[in-house]
């Protein structure tokens, strides 16, 4: 996913892309737990000037989730933004600021694909729900509560109950 910069003159520009993750293929190996099924749609906002390049991009897709909880397939929207401020001067970094990146001026192209993977990866959330309060398997008859309810949480815990008394009698 290469950006030409070679000849562009000062201005914005509005780039749009759609991908699929194999044709993302990156140097610093940037592997994604998630293989997304669908294109990702990348849309990237460049502001040159003089001194400087801006890059924002917004990065979306969609792909089909697994519940943690429940297991239950569900379609989730993942979306994304990075900015990246590309320095043409090396002198005009203040003290190692990671969000500006020098780059020479010989330089006629800038890779998009490292930043798009790294903006996925970041995206995907650690616990994947497909609502906040799901209320996953029943641990006793692998029923799906969310769908049916069953006895089973119930009774187990009438039977915590009745446990708990007799070992306070028998003390
Ligand atoms: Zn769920
Ligand atoms: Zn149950």
């Amino acid at each position: 996913m290469i950006l030409q910069i070679s000849n562009m003159e000062n201005g914005t520009y509005e780039y749009k892309f759609s991908v699929f993750q194999n044709q993302l293929i990156n140097t610093k190996q940037v592997v994604l737990d998630v293989a997304f099924e669908n294109p990702i749609e990348i849309i990237a906002t460049v502001e040159k000037n003089e001194t400087q390049i801006y890059l924002s991009e917004k990065i979306k897709t969609l792909h089909t989730f697994s519940c943690d909880r429940c297991l239950d397939d569900f379609a989730k929207e993942i979306n994304s933004t990075n900015q990246t401020i590309f320095v043409l001067n090396e002198n005009e970094i203040e003290n190692n600021n990671d969000e500006f990146v020098f780059i020479s001026k010989d330089k006629l192209e800038i890779d998009l694909t490292e930043g798009i993977l790294e903006s996925l990866f970041i995206s995907i959330p650690m616990k994947i729900l497909c609502k906040e309060n799901c209320l996953g398997l029943c641990l006793k008859c692998g029923k799906n509560k969310n769908v049916s309810k069953c006895r089973c949480k119930i009774v187990q815990s009438k039977e915590n109950w009745k446990q708990k008394l007799l070992s306070l009698k028998n003390n």
